[in-house]
């Protein structure tokens, strides 16, 4: 759903007119074989686009000007070849609203021991060229990634990849809008927030919607749409006979269909990128959206239960980050644990809306009461989740900043049969240890709300948090609660 190659990035190479022309001509040239190698690599999900050599104060402004203003062009990847006196960056630099990664690298992998002469040196300097670069955007107290390595090193491009997808999950939030039906569940305090700081700090808005609205839209969906979904229901999931067609219990599966097409159309109608709803404010609907969320964050939307639109935006932007690779981003809860000496674990799960695109094999469809709400019993996706490697990332508002918080986790197989738990779940031991990893959660105040991820890394958020200038906490493995605490300390500091 989510194509990333209409996104671009830009390569801009910085130098300047002191070289003559012979020499620019040759850093064009290098520059743009190294553009076509980052294209031609197969890993990095967006286009790469080749920018004239900017080689004077006007022309580096006028170019991050355009970067600024293009549409799809989601950030710029800097890279000096020969020395660019970085006092001409300074006007551009000041304007540029895009993120940066700044390429250290160097067009020649080795050096030619045998042939090396001054004007190979005076051609490859990207070793004090780039130095030159960062000081300026250091200077300037510029957030940016720097990467340093020859340009065709995997470890290199798997960063500006990583880097990229962030990027994508950034340009994505500018301007995005997210249905909030109803507010917060009452009380809860952590998946609430300041949503007009979270505007102007991430470029997304959320807006509440009258449950009423939506149930007119559900109300309006004609019996042939709902039929064929519930068709398609039953050709997707494993489904008992008196759910399907005739079936004694169809009218609840009728009553999710039409739901989903309902939510489908107003996220649709009115170009939201996701939604979240509350159980204590349904009125008029028949149940609380289950399959239904299940299936829309599965198709990129994202969602998150109880009002809480922190993580529903999360979602979205990790959908966006890991978009075409293996394995899911979905809205997860740390519901209850397993202190097993040898064995702990954490149960992750919701009361109904855990996202369909994380489920190993065919998911059952299957509908129970639910214990709170007062509605019909909702219909839901059960399943296991896959073992592997995984985060949960929580979005805190700690009043005077936001916080991203991520524990690294193992996701283990769900290996004992769980008969009487009518929801989808997922079991994961937290890094370092089941402890720590809590402990620490805990004292960094992080969420029992997260945005699971199989295919997103610390690096890539710590990128995406430094896009959006907030704070960035990583528990995992070497995580001490001594040293973790100390940062959560210092950091009360830092942004003071
Ligand atoms: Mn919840």
């Amino acid at each position: 759903m989510i194509d990333l190659k209409t996104f671009e990035v830009w390569f801009i190479t910085g130098s300047q007119n002191l070289y003559g022309e012979e020499t620019l001509k040759q850093v064009a040239t290098h520059s743009q074989h190294i553009a076509e190698g980052l294209n031609n690599a197969g890993n990095i999900p967006v286009r790469v686009v080749y920018k004239p050599v900017v080689k004077s104060t006007d022309e580096i402004y006028t170019t991050l000007q355009e970067a600024n203003i293009t549409p799809n062009c989601i950030g710029i990847i800097t890279w000096m070849h020969t020395f660019s006196p970085a006092k001409m960056w300074i006007r551009g630099l000041n304007i540029l609203q895009k993120p940066m990664l700044h390429l250290h690298t160097q067009y020649n992998r080795d050096i030619p021991w045998s042939s090396i002469d001054m004007d190979f040196m005076n051609l490859n300097q990207s070793a004090h060229g780039d130095r030159e670069f960062g000081f300026m955007v250091s200077r300037l107290r510029k957030n940016r990634k720097v990467v340093v390595g020859h340009w065709q090193d995997t470890e290199v491009l798997s960063q500006i990849e990583g880097w990229t997808r962030a990027a994508a999950g950034w340009y994505d939030w500018q301007g995005a809008k997210f249905a909030r039906f109803g507010d917060n569940m009452r009380f809860v305090a952590v998946t609430d927030g300041d949503k007009v700081e979270a505007e102007s700090k991430f470029g997304f808005s959320v807006n509440t919607y009258g449950i009423g609205d939506l149930v007119e839209v559900i109300n309006n969906i004609s019996e042939a749409d709902v039929t064929a979904l519930t068709d398609e229901y039953e050709t997707t999931y494993t489904m008992d006979a008196s759910l399907k067609k005739g079936g004694d219990n169809y009218s609840s599966v009728y009553e999710a269909a039409k739901i989903e097409l309902g939510l489908r159309k107003f996220l649709q109608d009115g170009g939201f990128k996701g939604f979240t709803d509350t159980f204590e404010d349904l009125h008029g609907m028949v149940q609380l959206p289950g399959i239904a969320a299940q299936r829309l964050m599965a198709d990129g939307y994202g969602f998150a239960g109880e009002g809480d639109w922190k993580t529903t935006a999360l979602v979205r932007a990790f959908k966006v980050m890991g978009s075409g690779l293996a394995g899911g981003n979905a809205f997860m809860e740390d519901y209850t644990y397993h202190f097993d000496p040898d064995n702990q674990l954490v149960l992750g799960s919701h009361m109904l809306e855990i996202d369909a695109s994380l489920a190993n094999g065919k998911a059952a469809l299957e509908v129970h009461p639910l214990g709170i709400g007062g509605k019909a019993d909702p219909t839901r996706l059960v399943f296991n989740v896959a073992a592997g490697n995984a985060l949960n990332a929580s979005l805190i508002d700690m009043g005077n900043r936001f916080r991203l918080l991520i524990n690294e986790v193992e996701a283990v197989e769900v290996q004992n049969d769980l008969p009487n738990l009518p929801v989808a779940r997922v079991l994961w031991k937290p890094l370092p240890d089941m402890k720590t990893g809590c402990a620490a959660w805990i004292y960094a105040g992080g969420a029992h709300h997260t945005a699971y991820s199989q295919n997103l890394t610390a690096e890539q958020l710590q990128d995406f948090a430094d896009m959006a200038g907030i704070e960035f906490l990583r528990i995992g493995k070497g995580t001490t609660i001594e040293q973790f605490r100390n940062e959560l300390r210092w950091n009360e500091v830092a942004y003071r």
